[in-house]
């Protein structure tokens, strides 16, 4: 699916040469939303007067010389992050009639250069899910094949990107939100170091894990919206004070670079053959161009899944418990007395899916299991990082699917645990903390996207960033 517009840059020539300006901008993604979205059920809300007042005061400025970075950039948030004055409900019930107090770091930032925000994206209920499915406002569907999930848990960012409902989205990547989508979709996702941006206004799901990152069509713009978000927050101790590159300058790569990819992850039985195809064209692309491409072994393959929904649903339990009926959002209306309220409102407010995390987390967490768990699950993580870092200052990049199949159809995945095995190349990344992108890499015989997913030492965004340019076409 060809966009108007494959970047910023596109748009600010034209708004440059006066051949268009943000206002048309923003009618043309509302014209495509309004043709739509009830069908693919990607934005919970529109703020379309909003966005048409924010594009006059961007063209204002624009004609007097003070516009921000962003200008021209029409952007969607996925529900999950904090902007003063609007809806926040994480695709959740029990966040009915909440209204963010305040605005998340990030989001202030993307505002402060300009960008227009145009409405609330779909997701997975408290970004929990791979499909879209776990939202309680419905699924969202794949713009190129409605009988298809978009991937999840940022699935209507990804669609609105994919459908030309705005240029770029702002999602969350906890064990694959942004990325995922993203090869479903045929975009590109990124998910930075954890701790390049700060996640204050961010819905907290698995703290230790939980990343910011962008939606967009290029690689460019996924540069230009990290350089704006990223970079240490007073409001988030965990935020990193590493200095933030102009990570738009940077998009020249290196010309040769030493590339790893995952052999054991090749072999995997459940590749689709396609994606595996994809991969080795890549690979074989890699070697033709000078770089050193080498198989490494991962030993701690089959542990990635497990050590990831140990680590996130005791996270998840332990985050969610604030809704409670007291403080935000839905309150049960039979309660009779504090524990009947926080029953009934936790019962009748959260979906299945989250129920499932917040009782497996409470689980491994429990005093008798914790140590089996939860100390267990902490351990494996370190080595997943050791072993992950080591191959990171060996190898430039280490490449491997995004995932393990293209797209799959609503409802084929009913068994938690099989939706849980799809994320089994895009958690390896969470637990080592490290950056990692998804950049569309063709289609399979059906039509539908294959992600290739690139991963780099911690904090090499930029590096990161100008090989997944150099590796897409034009
Ligand atoms: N699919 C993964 C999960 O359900 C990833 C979710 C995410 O990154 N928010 O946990």
């Amino acid at each position: 699916m060809k966009p108007k517009y494959a970047s910023l840059s596109e748009i600010q020539r034209e708004l440059t040469a006066g051949t268009t300006s943000c206002r048309q901008l923003v009618e043309f993604y509302l014209t495509n939303i309004e043709a739509r979205n009830a069908e693919l059920n990607v934005f919970l809300e529109v703020w379309a007067d909003e966005a048409r007042a924010q594009a006059e005061a961007v063209d204002a400025k624009l004609a007097a010389g003070t516009a921000g970075r962003l200008a021209g950039m029409v952007i969607g948030l996925k529900d999950v992050l904090a902007y003063q004055g609007h809806a926040l409900q994480s695709s959740s019930r029990i966040l009915d009639g909440f209204k963010s107090l305040f605005t998340g770091t990030a989001v202030g930032r993307l505002l402060a250069e300009d960008a227009i925000f145009i409405g609330r994206q779909n997701c997975d209920e408290f970004a929990m899910g791979g499909s879209n499915e776990n939202s309680a406002f419905g699924p969202v569907r794949n713009a190129l094949d409605p009988a298809r999930v978009p991937g999840g848990s940022s699935g209507g960012s990804a669609v609105a990107v994919q459908a030309d409902m705005c240029l770029a989205s702002i999602g969350s990547d906890t064990g694959g939100s942004v990325r995922q989508p993203a090869a479903f979709c045929g975009v590109v996702g990124l998910k930075p170091t954890y701790s390049r941006v700060s996640r204050y206004g961010l819905v907290a799901f698995a703290s230790s894990f939980d990343q910011i990152g962008p939606l967009t069509h290029s690689v460019e713009d996924a540069a230009s919206l990290l350089e704006v978000m990223a970079g240490a927050d007073e409001f988030d101790s965990t935020s990193s004070q590493e200095p933030v590159p102009a990570y738009s300058q940077l998009l020249t790569p290196a010309a040769s670079y030493r590339v790893g990819y995952l052999a054991n992850a090749i072999e995997l039985p459940g590749l689709q053959p396609e994606v595996r195809n994809a991969l080795e064209r890549t690979l074989a692309e890699l070697r033709a161009r000078g770089h050193v491409v080498e198989a490494v072994e991962f030993p701690l393959l089959e542990q990635m899944i497990p050590t990831y929904y140990i680590l996130t649903t005791a996270e998840a339990s332990s985050n969610l418990s604030r809704f409670d009926g007291v403080k935000y959002g839905y309150r049960a209306p039979d309660a009779t007395d504090l524990e009947s309220l926080y029953k009934k409102t936790r019962a009748q407010g959260f979906g299945p899916e989250v129920q499932r995390r917040i009782m497996l987390g409470t689980f491994v967490l429990s005093a008798s299991y914790y140590d089996a768990y939860y100390t267990k699950a902490q351990q494996v993580r370190r080595l997943i990082k050791e072993k992950t870092d080591e191959l990171l200052r060996q190898y430039d990049f280490l490449v491997l699917p995004t995932t393990p199949t293209t797209a799959f159809k609503i409802g084929e995945k009913q068994d938690p645990v099989s939706m849980y095995l799809a994320d089994i190349f895009t958690v390896q990344a969470s637990l080592a903390g490290v950056p990692a992108i998804s950049i569309p890499a063709g289609a399979d015989a059906q039509g539908l996207p294959i992600g290739l997913q690139i991963m780099a030492g911690a904090f090499r965004e930029a590096d990161l960033l100008a090989f997944a340019q150099s590796l897409l076409p034009g």
